[in-house]
């Protein structure tokens, strides 16, 4: 076995462990394989082990891998997730290249996004990013504005609303971890119950991948524990 895939069916055994202990289906946690920084040599050697689901955060590093893995697996698209900050001056190609955005946070990116997906394509699936750690993060709607961007955001045409993303900040304490992203399901069981169809909490992160699945995530967004620590340079 190759260390991605020896990495990642050790992943694959802590997402069920954890979905386990919380009474939940593993089937009902999707897991995001993080390829940042790594080529597209390393989604390959993940996809032959059985990984469909790939998130990026650069979008030129992005694009360029895309294309790669098309070149080299034409047949066999794998689901592609932009999960990076976004610039307004960058979202037409992150309409046409991906499936998934994770990381919408005000309305007039969401604007154009949908007024920028192909119409061929199916809708592009949207998270709003949400900022739960306050002062600490830049990123990410309030949760004081967050119902108004997400009623804006669920009328727009070619796009699905699906669900929060929250990053917290990093936390070594279990308990401390899960109080975070329980926070999080709060602020998504209540856009629910005010009518909007969601089905989506993408958070946790190799980190703390366990806390967020006994919290209810149903996409955690995991890179260094399956392709390695990162080198920026
Ligand atoms: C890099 C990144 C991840 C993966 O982080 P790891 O700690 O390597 O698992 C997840 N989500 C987002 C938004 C990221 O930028």
């Amino acid at each position: 076995m190759s260390t991605i895939e020896q990495n990642l069916q050790a992943v694959r055994d802590s997402i069920a462990q954890a979905a386990a202990d919380a009474q939940r289906a593993p089937g009902d946690v999707t897991l995001l394989a993080v390829s940042k920084t790594f080529g597209a040599d390393a989604v390959l050697a993940a996809m032959r082990a059985g990984q469909t689901a790939f998130g990026e955060n650069y979008l030129q590093e992005a694009l360029d891998k895309i294309a790669a893995v098309k070149l080299a697996l034409p047949q066999a698209g794998p689901a592609w997730h932009f999960i990076g900050p976004i610039q307004s001056n960058k979202t037409r190609p992150i309409a046409e290249h991906f499936g998934w955005v994770h990381t919408v946070e005000r309305e007039k990116i969401a604007v154009r996004l949908s007024e920028q997906r192909p119409d061929g394509l199916p809708d592009l699936n949207i998270c709003l990013q949400v900022n739960i750690s306050g002062e600490a993060s830049k990123s990410g709607v309030t949760p004081a504005e967050l119902p108004a961007l997400a009623h804006a955001v669920a009328q727009l045409p070619r796009l699905r609303l699906r669900g929060l993303m929250a990053i917290p900040e990093p936390e070594t304490d279990v308990k401390r971890q899960r109080f975070a992203f329980a926070q999080v399901r709060t602020l998504y069981e209540q856009l629910k119950a005010d009518g909007l169809a969601l089905d989506t909490l993408s958070m946790g992160m190799s980190a703390d991948l366990r806390a967020a699945v006994l919290e209810g995530a149903t996409i955690v967004r995991v890179g260094s524990a399956i392709f390695g620590s990162r080198n920026y340079s």
